[in-house]
């Protein structure tokens, strides 16, 4: 028997959980009721298809650790909804489910905080507490589908925390969300953003999980990005768009390319020319695969934080930023902003509350 490193049921891997069903005295066939009801958001004692001493032996042996909704804000808007969810320990995380005309799309928290510190996000302020087991993340898409009744279709992995900082629980999400005995979203359907974790990129590269990987840039030259993004010091432009090009090469998936838009920082027509400029270099050099890289810039006015005082372009900048990538061969479309009245961008409804908790 192998050893189980898990310490929650949603965690488990199919054949994990047969085996401890199995050490629990039960037959094997029983885990094959209980994966697919843990996964609706059902804990042991509610399963109908389980007798009440087999659910009380599994919740001696592991917990199942369902987060709760703490608060929820729906907006008026765009019917966004977002929630803080309460983890067993008492911190919080936020998920946001996202109403598009493909489908709902949720996006989930990896870390409980984040040790990143980039200049302009609110979820890396008070550092990392924790990681996130790959059962709490899986939780935050079942209940978004269970609490609003709704499929959901797609998952990005943008909320609290850098994926690749908590990479072997987030490679266990990936799987767990993508079994078909569970929730079943297929991985061209997920999409995983890191802000440039070369050796995550490399390390997932050989999953051969055909996921779209998603890229914060938010500078293209080594010296304004070491301002804004610290993992800029470890891993340069240079070698973060070099893993890039590897990732296509070996997936044949496109990758997309996020850009914070701050103003004075990187958001001039002339970082719109070098960034260009960059890109096309780096990934266009030598056409592979019968076909050049397909770059696309996604272009995101930043979120105003409280504490880091960066403030958005105005629209005429953001728009003469476009159009100088385009006029150079690059793809950009601005975010459309979700959620505009219950402050959807991440990390920034946690740091409210627990600010609100340390006053009373
Ligand atoms: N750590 C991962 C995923 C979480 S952040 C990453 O860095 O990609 C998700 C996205 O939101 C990233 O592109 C991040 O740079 C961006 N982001 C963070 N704070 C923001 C803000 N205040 N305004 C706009 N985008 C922000």
């Amino acid at each position: 028997m192998t050893e189980i490193t898990q310490t929650d049921l949603l965690s488990l891997y199919p054949e994990e959980l047969a085996e401890l069903v199995v050490s629990l005295g039960e037959p094997k066939f029983r885990a094959g009721q209980i994966f697919p009801a843990l996964h609706k958001g059902l804990v042991p004692r509610e399963m109908t298809n389980i007798s009440k001493s087999t659910a009380e032996k599994l919740e001696a042996a592991m917990p199942t650790r369902m987060p709760a909704i703490e608060q929820k804000l729906v907006s008026q808007v765009d019917g966004t909804v977002k929630y803080l969810f309460r983890l067993h320990d008492g911190e919080c995380i936020e998920s946001v489910l996202m109403r598009y005309n493909h489908g709902n799309t949720v996006c989930v928290s990896t870390q409980v905080g984040c040790r990143m510190g980039c200049a302009f996000c609110a979820s890396t302020i008070g550092g990392k507490i924790r990681d996130l087991s790959a059962g709490e993340i899986l939780a935050q898409v079942i209940l978004a589908s269970a609490d609003t009744g709704e499929r959901v279709s797609n998952i990005v992995l943008m909320g609290i925390g850098e994926p690749m900082d908590n990479y072997e629980n987030v490679l266990r999400f990936l799987r767990l969300v993508n079994d078909e005995r569970g929730i079943c979203i297929g991985y061209r359907h997920i999409s995983l953003s890191t802000c440039g974790h070369v050796d995550g990129i490399r390390r997932l590269m050989k999953e051969n999980l055909p996921i779209t990987l998603s890229i914060s840039l938010h500078a293209a030259s080594d010296e304004a990005r070491d301002k804004i993004m610290p993992i800029n010091r470890r891993w340069n432009v240079s070698e973060l768009l070099a893993a890039c090009l590897d990732w296509w090469h070996a997936t044949g998936r496109r990758i997309s390319f996020e850009y914070t838009l701050i103003d004075g920082h990187n958001s001039s027509p002339a970082d719109a020319a070098f960034l260009a400029g960059v890109l096309n270099s780096a990934l266009r050099g030598k056409p592979s695969r019968g076909e050049k890289f397909p770059i696309h810039v996604n272009l995101i006015p930043v979120n105003p934080v409280k504490e880091t005082g960066l403030m958005p372009p105005n629209a005429e900048k953001i728009e003469a930023f476009r159009a100088a990538l385009e006029k150079k061969g690059i793809r950009a479309t601005v975010r459309r902003k979700l959620g505009p009245d219950i402050n959807a961008s991440c990390g920034q409804l946690r740091r409210q509350h627990k600010e609100e908790k340390s006053k009373n």
